[in-house]
C-alpha cells in the first residue's frame, strides 16, 4: 500500500525521497547503460510515481540529480559522443483512461480550445536521431541523457530499413525508434542463452544492447529496424501537422509504422487503446502502449517542454499482462556450446491469449536472485509479449515445505563435471564430446541456414548419435546405405533422399559451411562477408587479425572468435576431414543469379491492390529469385503484404493480423537493398 506524503513528518519524507532516489538510480543504470533491467518496469514506475507524488508535495526537495529531472542515463563514451541542438526529451505517461482524460482537461485549459491528438503506438525500442545532409546519411544518434547522446552512425549504417539516401536533397534531422522485432528477440536470446550470456529482458532493451555495440557486424546480425516518428528540421519539407510528418516521412523512404489515427479530443482514442491492447501479441514489434500527440505543430511549439518532458505528448502505458501459477520441477537442458539451461515446470495456466506450463529460468544468476523453489507460486509474465517468464516469487504463498533448487554440479548428458566460467551467467558443461552438445552441433550443421541437409532433423541425429553411427559432423559425409539402414523406419526411399541431401551439402557455398561450424559470434552474414572477401576457408584460416578487421562491419570481437576457434588443433583435423570428403571450402559467387535481400529473403510475401510501376506476375517472379515466397492469400504465416492502391480485403485481414504491411513506395527502396 502506498503511503500518503501528508501524515510523515518533513525528516521522514527525506529519508523515503533519499532511499528513492538511490533505489532508482541502481535501476536506471541497469537498464539505461548495461541494458539489462533489475526489476520489471511496473515496479520501476510504482516507485518512481511515488517520488513524483512527495516531490509534488515537497518541490523545495527536488534537486538536479532527481530521477524525475534527468533523461537517461550516462552514455557509453567508447562510441564517441553526439550533442543534440534540440534536446531529445522523455514523455510523461499515464496509466488509465482517467489520468488520459485529466490530460486532454489540461491541454484544453491551456490551448483554449479542444485539439486534435495524433495517436500512435507505443514502440518498444530505443529512440535515436538521424541526420541527412544534402539527402545523405551523415550521422545516427542514440538519446543518452537528452542533451548528449551516443555516435552509432557505423551501427545505423546496418539497418536496412533505414535510407541512407533521401530522394531529395535534404538537410534535415528526423528521429524515430530502434527497436528489433519479436522474432528476432527470440532468435538473439536463444543464441545468447545457448552461450552463457545474459538474456535481454525485453525487445527494447535487446535493441539497444545490439545498436550499442562497438562492433557494427553484431548489429548487422541482430537484424533491427526502426519506425520513424518525428522530423526535428523541416528543410523545405512543408508539414504542419504529426499526421503529415508522418506521410513525408514515408515517401521518402522512411518506414513509418501505419496505425497511427487523428482522434479528435479523445474520440476514438478509448476504441484505439482497447484494439492494440488485446492485439499486441499478435504485433510482430513490442509495444508498450499508446503516444497521444497534439497533432497541430504550431500548437505544440505553444505548450513547449518542462525540463524532462515534452507536454503535448503523452504515453498511456499498458497495465502488465501477469498470471500466477505453482512451480512442481525444474528441468536442465545442455545447450550447443555446453551451456545449461533451467525451464521451471508449472501447473498450466492462461497467460495473454496461451496456456502456459514452462518458463525458461534463464541460468543459475536469475534463479539465485528470483529466489524460485519447488512448491513456490509465482507470477508469470510474457517478455516481449511472448516468452513466458518468472517476474517474482509471490513469498506471502511460500509454503512450508518449499524446496530450494538443487543447483547441478555435473553434466545430466556425460557427468562431467561443470564449471561455472568468470565472466558468465550460466553453467556449461565443457567436454567437448558430450553428447548433448554434439547432437546440438549436429543439428545446427544440417539446418536450414547452415548445410541445408533436408530431413536430417534432431530425431535421425539422435538415432545415428545413440546407435554410434556418428560422433561428429565430419562422420555425416561418411554415411552410407547399409550404416542408415539401421535407422529405425528407413527404407530405400528415406535412405536415398538423405544421401542425395547431404551429398548436395558438399557442393554449398563455403558461408553455409562456416556458418554450420558453429564458431561463437560468427553468423551467416559475417560468414559471408569474410567468404566473399578472402574466397576460401584456406584463406579465412590464414588471414591475419587485420586484414579480417578490414573487412567492412566486422570488429575485434568476431576477430577473436575466429581466431581462437582456428587456433584448436582438433577443429583443424576436423576441417581436413570434411575437405577430405569433398565438401566445398570456397566461396561461390551467385550475384548474377539470385541475389538475396533483407527484406524478403526467406519471407512469406502476398501481392494485392494496384501496382503503378510494376506487373504482379514479373514483381512475384522478382522476389522469388530473392528467396521469397509469394502466395496469394492472408494468413497468420504470412511476413509482408504489400498493398499497391485500392487494396481491399487482405488489407484489412493484414492490418487485423498485425501483419507488415508496404505500399509501393517502400517496395521500391526495399528492392533496392540487395545484399549481394
Ligand atoms: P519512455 O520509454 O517511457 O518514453 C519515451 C520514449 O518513448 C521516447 O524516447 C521514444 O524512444 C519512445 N517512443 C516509442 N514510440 C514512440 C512514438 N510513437 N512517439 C514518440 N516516442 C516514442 O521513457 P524513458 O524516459 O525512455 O523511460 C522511462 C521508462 O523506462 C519508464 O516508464 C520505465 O518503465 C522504464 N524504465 C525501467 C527501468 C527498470 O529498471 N525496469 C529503469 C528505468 C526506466
Amino acid at each position: 500500500m502506498r503511503k500518503i506524503v501528508a501524515g510523515l513528518t518533513k525528516k521522514q519524507v527525506e529519508k523515503e525521497l533519499s532511499e528513492l532516489k538511490d533505489q532508482l538510480n541502481e535501476y536506471r543504470n541497469a537498464y539505461y547503460t548495461k541494458d539489462a533491467p533489475l526489476v520489471e518496469d511496473n515496479v520501476y514506475d510504482n516507485l518512481y510515481n511515488r517520488l513524483l507524488e512527495i516531490e509534488n508535495e515537497y518541490p523545495d526537495l527536488v534537486t538536479p540529480d532527481s530521477p524525475s529531472q534527468l533523461v537517461g542515463d550516462v552514455t557509453d563514451d567508447k562510441l564517441g559522443k553526439v550533442t543534440h541542438d534540440i534536446p531529445m526529451l522523455s514523455m510523461g505517461d499515464v496509466f488509465s483512461y482517467e489520468e488520459l482524460q485529466e490530460y486532454d482537461n489540461r491541454i484544453v485549459k491551456n490551448v483554449g480550445s479542444p485539439v486534435d491528438y495524433n495517436v500512435e503506438l507505443k514502440i518498444d525500442g530505443l529512440a535515436i536521431s538521424l541526420i541527412y545532409e544534402n539527402g545523405k546519411l551523415v550521422e545516427g544518434s542514440t538519446r543518452g541523457d537528452g542533451t548528449t547522446g551516443e555516435n552509432v552512425t557505423a551501427n545505423i549504417m546496418t539497418i536496412g530499413s533505414i535510407p541512407k539516401q533521401l530522394p531529395q536533397p535534404l538537410n534535415i534531422e528526423v528521429r524515430g525508434e530502434c527497436f528489433m522485432s519479436k522474432k528476432e528477440f527470440l532468435r538473439i536470446n536463444e543464441e545468447r542463452e545457448k552461450e552463457g550470456q545474459q538474456v535481454f529482458a525485453n525487445p527494447r532493451n535487446a535493441a539497444a544492447g545490439s545498436l550499442r555495440q562497438l562492433d557494427p557486424q553484431i548489429t548487422a546480425d541482430r537484424k533491427l529496424d526502426a519506425f520513424m516518428y518525428t522530423i526535428v528540421t523541416f528543410d523545405t519539407l512543408n508539414v504542419s501537422t504529426q499526421s503529415q510528418a508522418l506521410q513525408t516521412l514515408e515517401k521518402l523512404g522512411f518506414m513509418v509504422n501505419e496505425t497511427a489515427k487523428v482522434s479528435k479530443g479523445l474520440e476514438v482514442v478509448n476504441e484505439y487503446i482497447e484494439k492494440y491492447e488485446i492485439n499486441r501479441d499478435n504485433l510482430d514489434y513490442g509495444i508498450d502502449g499508446v503516444v497521444l500527440k497534439v497533432n497541430d505543430l504550431e500548437t505544440q511549439q505553444q505548450l513547449g517542454n518542462t525540463v524532462k518532458v515534452p507536454r503535448w505528448e503523452i504515453a498511456y502505458k499498458f497495465p502488465p499482462e501477469q498470471s500466477e501459477t505453482v512451480v512442481r520441477e525444474v528441468t536442465w537442458t545442455v545447450g550447443r556450446t555446453g551451456v545449461l539451461t533451467p525451464t521451471a515446470v508449472m501447473d498450466p495456466v492462461s497467460l495473454a491469449g496461451t496456456t502456459v506450463s514452462r518458463a525458461t529460468l534463464h541460468n543459475i544468476d536469475m534463479i539465485r536472485q528470483k529466489d524460485v523453489r519447488l512448491l513456490d507460486t509465482v507470477l508469470l509474465h510474457k517478455a516481449g509479449d511472448i516468452i513466458p517468464e518468472v517476474s517474482q516469487v509471490v513469498l506471502s504463498k511460500r509454503p512450508k515445505d518449499s524446496v530450494e533448487l538443487e543447483i547441478p554440479t555435473h553434466c545430466p548428458s556425460c557427468g562431467s563435471e561443470l564449471v561455472h566460467l568468470e565472466d558468465e551467467v550460466a553453467i556449461r558443461c565443457i567436454n567437448p564430446k558430450c553428447p548433448a552438445q554434439v547432437k546440438e552441433q549436429l543439428t545446427h550443421f544440417a539446418s536450414r541456414n547452415a548445410m541445408n541437409i533436408d530431413g536430417l532433423g534432431p530425431k535421425i541425429i539422435e538415432q545415428l548419435f545413440s546407435k554410434k553411427l556418428i560422433k561428429d559432423v565430419a562422420d555425416l559425409y561418411k554415411l552410407d546405405e547399409e550404416i542408415l539402414s539401421q535407422l529405425d523406419g528407413f527404407k530405400e526411399k528415406s535412405i536415398n533422399n538423405l544421401l542425395n541431401a547431404i551429398e548436395n551439402s558438399k557442393t554449398n557455398s563455403v558461408e553455409r559451411l562456416i556458418f554450420g561450424l558453429g564458431i561463437q559470434h560468427v553468423g551467416l552474414k559475417a560468414a559471408t562477408l569474410l567468404s566473399e572477401e578472402f574466397g576460401s576457408l584456406d584463406n579465412i584460416i590464414a588471414a591475419p587479425s587485420e586484414d579480417i578487421l578490414a573487412v567492412n562491419t566486422i570488429g575485434g570481437t568476431i576477430v577473436n572468435s575466429l581466431k581462437t576457434y582456428f587456433a584448436n588443433k582438433d577443429v583443424l583435423i576436423l576441417i581436413d576431414e570434411i575437405k577430405n570428403a569433398g565438401v566445398n571450402t570456397e566461396f561461390i559467387d551467385t550475384s548474377n543469379s539470385n541475389e538475396t535481400n533483407e527484406h524478403f529473403t526467406d519471407k512469406i510475401v502476398v501481392i494485392t491492390g494496384t501496382l503503378n510501376s510494376y506487373k504482379r506476375s514479373e514483381l512475384a517472379d522478382k522476389l522469388k529469385h530473392m528467396g521469397a515466397k509469394v502466395t496469394g492469400s492472408v494468413t497468420k504465416k504470412t511476413d509482408i503484404l504489400i498493398a499497391g492502391e485500392k487494396a481491399g480485403s487482405k488489407l484489412t485481414k493484414a492490418q487485423d493480423l498485425g501483419i507488415q504491411i508496404i505500399d509501393e513506395a517502400t517496395l521500391s527502396t526495399y528492392l533496392e537493398d540487395v545484399d549481394k
